[in-house]
């Protein structure tokens, strides 16, 4: 294998795949190859799920909690301290402005920091069951498992994921994307030098084809946390049923943003710019729908598509991007391709469409924030997960149309309300099918709070203490204090 391959951590140790494979990973501003990663082969896969089962049955879920919160403590502490390396390195690999990213890697600390304080508050239950009984649950950790996660926010969402499993007791295997493998492998090194135990926290790394199904139909994975496609989701909700693994999945969204003509719209306007274009469009929370009020439609058009045009797209180095690169040429042409389809059916680009004019960003995947209007819910634009800074404008006519359309979707992960009419907003949150909503605001994941979705965008949740217990079994004990013997049937 050459020099500089990026090798995987397996049971402790850094490890070339056996079968001597690697493959290229890329700055998405630049088009350039930035290093090449070890890929796993199935043996690899297997070795990092023994090892996980050794630490697991070896002493991690008997660790005492306090120990493994302080080492998530120590961990989040080490990676605050290599703060700005991390940043730049998942920026270099992942193409995003570093103002976003900055926010995502403040998040991915503060979920390490979350959950070690929840390590030691795994509560059971007593129940009155019977008077000669003493009725209580116990909260176990749930074995070894397997956690894969998209591109898209490489380093949050290895927390998300690594933060309640570890807390809980769980051992993991975690698989990063292809296209952004570089933080991930650099938190196992912080993970190594803060002294969690070998084999609690295992990487490998290539395609979702052959190591991601391995690692989900392994007999020694107890539990898969997956977060990428709904299509990818399906293939693993099936891959899964084979061992009865316990799932979760943090699939795709097409989530709306409601604008009601009460709204503040100096905020609603500004909220839903990001709301659709931080991270490029490339998230999975994205409103991408956004309904308005017909009859204050054309003024938010308007207001909006003037605002997008003035976003800075360029430099994801730059502080003072707004927008950085897609991913990959192939998703930049899948993410044109949609516009094409936007505009064949009927809708208006008012602003966008197609790279930036700037000569000097010609070699990155860039692509304009972009706006299509007249865009009807039925449209396929208005359908399908784009994943890149396109929205859609969709005009409502009153309160009863805009929570139908809104919910006119297979989708169900985020939705945003913007409204002066504080019962309106309840009324509404209420009425809306998706996981997470906010109101007047854009952002929809804070540690401690709960994330994911209804729907085809999946089941389980991410952060809060909801994750924790999906990394626990429950168990019944019931102990029998009455002095006498039970003696059933009298025999
Ligand atoms: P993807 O489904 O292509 O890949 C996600 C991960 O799964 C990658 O690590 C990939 O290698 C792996 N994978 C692919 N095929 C696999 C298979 N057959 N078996 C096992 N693993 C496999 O998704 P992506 O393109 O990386 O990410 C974008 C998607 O993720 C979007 O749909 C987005 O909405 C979704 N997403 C959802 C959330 C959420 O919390 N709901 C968060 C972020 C992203």
């Amino acid at each position: 294998m050459a020099d500089g391959v990026k090798k995987m951590f397996i049971g402790g140790e850094w490890v070339e795949g056996s079968e001597g494979r690697s493959f290229p990973t890329f700055n998405p501003a630049t088009g350039e190859e930035i290093a090449r990663v070890a890929e796993a082969s199935e043996a690899d896969v297997d070795r990092a799920v023994r090892a996980a089962r050794e630490a697991f049955e070896g002493k991690w879920a008997r660790t005492s909690p306090t120990r493994r919160a302080r080492l998530l403590y120590a961990l989040a502490q080490k990676m605050r301290e290599h703060f700005d390396e991390l940043l730049a390195l998942e920026v270099r690999n992942n193409g995003k402005a570093i103002s976003g990213v900055r926010g995502e890697l403040d998040q991915a600390c503060e979920n390490f920091e979350y959950f070690a304080g929840a390590a030691n508050k795994i509560f059971g239950k007593t129940t009155p069951a019977a008077p000669y009984l003493l009725h209580y649950t116990l909260r176990e950790p749930v074995g070894v498992c397997a956690q894969i996660v998209p591109w898209n926010y490489p380093l949050m969402m290895a927390s998300w994921k690594l933060a309640p499993a570890l807390a809980a007791g769980c051992t993991v295997v975690l698989k990063p994307a292809s296209a952004t493998p570089l933080t991930a492998l650099r938190l196992a090194e912080l993970v190594a030098e803060v002294g969690f135990p070998e084999g609690v926290v295992n990487v490998v790394t290539g395609p979702g084809a052959t190591v991601g199904r391995a690692l989900v139909s392994h007999p020694g994975v107890d539990k898969v946390a997956f977060t990428g496609e709904t299509a990818t989701g399906r293939e693993i909700m099936r891959m899964a049923a084979d061992g009865v693994k316990r799932v979760s999945l943090e699939l795709g969204g097409k989530s709306p943003n409601l604008v009601f003509a009460d709204a503040d719209f100096d905020a609603a306007v500004a909220g839903s710019l990001w709301a659709i274009y931080t991270s490029g469009g490339e998230s999975c929370e994205a409103r991408s729908r956004i309904l308005v009020e017909a009859s204050r439609y054309d003024e938010f058009v308007e207001r909006f598509s003037e605002k997008a045009a003035a976003l800075k797209v360029g430099d994801p180095m730059d502080p003072e991007t707004h927008v950085g690169a897609l991913i990959s040429a192939e998703h930049w042409r899948r993410v044109d391709g949609y516009v094409q389809a936007g505009v064949e059916e009927g809708a208006r680009v008012t602003v966008g469409g197609g790279r930036p004019d700037d000569p000097a960003l010609a070699r990155g995947h860039y692509y304009r924030p972009t706006v299509l209007a007249g865009v009807r819910n039925d449209m396929r634009v208005a359908r399908e997960e784009i994943f890149g800074p396109v929205v859609c404008v969709i005009p409502f006519e009153d309160e009863a149309d805009a929570v139908r359309q809104a919910n006119d979707t297979r989708y169900g992960l985020a939705a945003t309300v913007w409204t002066r009419d504080a019962a309106r907003a309840h009324r509404v949150a209420a009425a809306l099918r998706a996981g997470v909503v906010t109101v007047n605001h854009p952002f929809t994941a804070f540690p401690g709070t709960t994330f994911g979705g209804y729907k085809e965008s999946g089941f389980g949740r991410e952060m809060g203490l909801e994750a924790l217990e999906l990394y626990t079994e429950v168990k019944s004990v019931m102990i029998l204090t009455s002095p006498r013997p039970v003696l059933p049937w009298k025999v």
